[in-house]
């Protein structure tokens, strides 16, 4: 038996689950282990939601919200749907649509993840219309 388990807070996903795919626009943008995106987030909206989780924050310790909005489903940007709020676009960003890539594999979880820069700063994955 499997379960699917809804939500934006991952710190209530470490606790009931060991695989999670992170969604955006209506596209998955990260899955894997839990255990691999919670220590090793590779998509810049997975860290931003790890940012907003109170689990394991100290009271009264402000959380680090993500920046803008929710783009409209029906008008999606060009390229990547999460550029426009994301800290870390670059060139490529806002034109092409980045293509699902495996990083790792632990047993029988790939970490795949939906962004060119998933080493921020390092060099882009393969772009590819
Ligand atoms: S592809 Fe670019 S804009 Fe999209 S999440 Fe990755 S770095 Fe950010």
């Amino acid at each position: 038996m499997a379960m699917i388990f809804v939500t934006h807070d991952l710190g209530v996903v470490v606790e009931v689950s060991r695989k999670l795919a992170v969604m955006y626009a209506g596209r998955m943008v990260e899955s894997g282990s839990v255990h691999d995106i919670v220590r090793n987030p590779r998509h810049p909206y997975t860290e931003g939601l790890l940012h907003s989780t109170v689990h394991e924050v100290e009271k009264g310790q402000r959380l680090t919200p993500i920046r803008g909005s929710p783009p409209n489903l029906a008008a999606l940007p060009p390229g990547c749907s999460f550029s426009p709020r994301c800290r870390y676009a670059a060139t490529g960003c806002n034109v092409i649509c980045p293509r699902p890539v495996t990083l790792e594999t632990h047993g029988a979880y790939e970490h795949v993840t939906r962004c060119h820069y998933p080493d921020r700063g390092g060099s882009a994955t393969a772009m590819s219309s």
